[in-house]
């Protein structure tokens, strides 16, 4: 039986699009935001309310291939295809939108996307060090005046510097909630951990949001005490890398449990890899949040060392026994770097890795769970 807390996030959405009605008629904007690159901090602090648009279905992706060309990632045309079939509540309730030149495929889109709605294209250097730190200050700088310019609130130090704490007291809960799965029996499935992760992208209030996650932390301990785990004893610990996985895009994680596995990490954009590291509270608030930002390991940066340290981080303490690393069709960056990954394991842990190249559709899903069968009875 799923805990109970895990409602409030399954119903995270729904109330967002209530809260967000009524804040609406009073003159409040809500920016729609598809990239960890885009700090909500920054979004918040100017007195605007972030909410995740990143398409992760496949429905509206036949009408965003009349315009865009087939072979662009699922999660491009999907997120497109909502925005042009006027389907998704989420992209009705934004009054503007950010983007930013991660990969190709998404920042070209973006010049179509910016024909519906006001948006900023913030642009992304593809390093980080000093000129790129510059250069990514500068993006950020242009980002603040844009959503400014909407709500005709000034950002201040001290509104940003408040969003950064909130910002950071968030990462460090879910972060020890994530660490349930570092033990020997986890207490949430992977799906189950996605759920809680994502409703973060749907959240008006912050404290509200915070305050669902202590619940949730006291259910997972009471269900410890009581012995209620979520997976069998001696289940092949996975960990999940790669391209970001959701509601609607979660084939791979789903099959690898219904196969018997359970996934203790997430190496991707919805789950762990924008914790990674909290944002400095010393010094000028834009700049610790910049620096932060750039440091994402996301495989549109090159080269992007931080992606294997975080992978080996991630391994050690969530003692996974592979690593299944999920790129969507056509994702060039993260494509190559599974080749990267690939070679790093052999050379280091030699932890068995399987590369899956997939889409959002289910016409795959019988092969697939045929490979993940044969590749988790190796690690049994
Ligand atoms: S994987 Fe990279 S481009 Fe995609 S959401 Fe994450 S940071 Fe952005
Ligand atoms: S999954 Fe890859 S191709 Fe798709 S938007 Fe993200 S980085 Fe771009």
């Amino acid at each position: 039986m799923n805990p109970e807390a895990l409602g409030l996030f399954e119903k995270r959405g729904e109330r967002f699009l209530l809260e967000v009605d009524n804040l609406r008629a009073a003159g409040v904007k809500v920016a729609g935001v598809y990239c960890t690159f885009a700090p909500p901090e920054l979004i918040r602090a100017a007195g605007a309310i972030p909410v995740g648009l990143c398409g992760k279905r496949q429905d509206p992706i036949p009408a965003a291939e009349a315009e865009l060309p087939a072979n662009l990632c699922p999660l491009i045309k999907s997120s497109y295809g909502y925005a042009i079939t006027d389907t998704c509540p989420f992209f009705a309730a934004a009054d503007i939108l950010v983007g930013e030149t991660t990969c190709d495929g998404k920042k070209k889109m973006f010049e179509l996307m910016g024909r519906l709605k006001p948006m900023q294209v913030m642009h992304l250097p593809y390093g980080q060090d000093a000129d790129a730190q510059a250069y990514w200050l500068a993006s950020l700088r242009g980002l603040q005046e844009f959503v400014e310019s909407h709500t005709g609130r000034r950002v201040t130090d001290q509104a940003l510097a408040a969003e950064i704490a909130l910002s950071n007291r968030l990462r460090e809960r879910l972060l020890v909630l994530a660490a349930t799965s570092a033990e020997e029996r986890p207490l949430l499935t992977g799906r189950q951990m996605t759920t809680v992760m994502e409703a973060r992208n749907f959240t008006v209030d912050q404290a509200a949001y915070l305050s669902d996650l202590e619940a949730l932390l006291r259910e997972l301990d009471q269900r410890r005490a009581e012995g209620v785990f979520a997976a069998p004893e001696r289940a092949p610990r996975i960990l999940l890398s790669g391209c970001p996985v959701g509601k609607g895009s979660d084939k791979v994680l789903r099959l690898l449990e219904e196969c018997g596995a359970v996934v203790v990490a997430q190496e991707n954009c919805t789950n762990l890899k924008p914790l990674h590291q909290p944002t400095d509270t010393q010094g000028d608030p834009l700049t610790a949040l910049a620096r932060r930002s750039l440091a994402t390991p996301c495989s549109c940066l090159t080269p992007n060392p931080g992606r294997l340290a975080l992978l080996d981080r991630l391994i050690a303490q969530f003692r996974a026994q592979a690593v299944v690393d999920l790129t969507w069709h056509a994702c060039h960056t993260y494509n190559v770097e599974a080749t990267l990954l690939r070679q790093h394991l052999q050379a280091t842990s030699g932890l068995p890795f399987l590369h899956i190249d997939t889409d959002y559709s289910d016409s795959d899903s019988e092969p697939l769970r045929t490979r993940l069968e044969a590749f988790l009875e190796m690690l049994r």
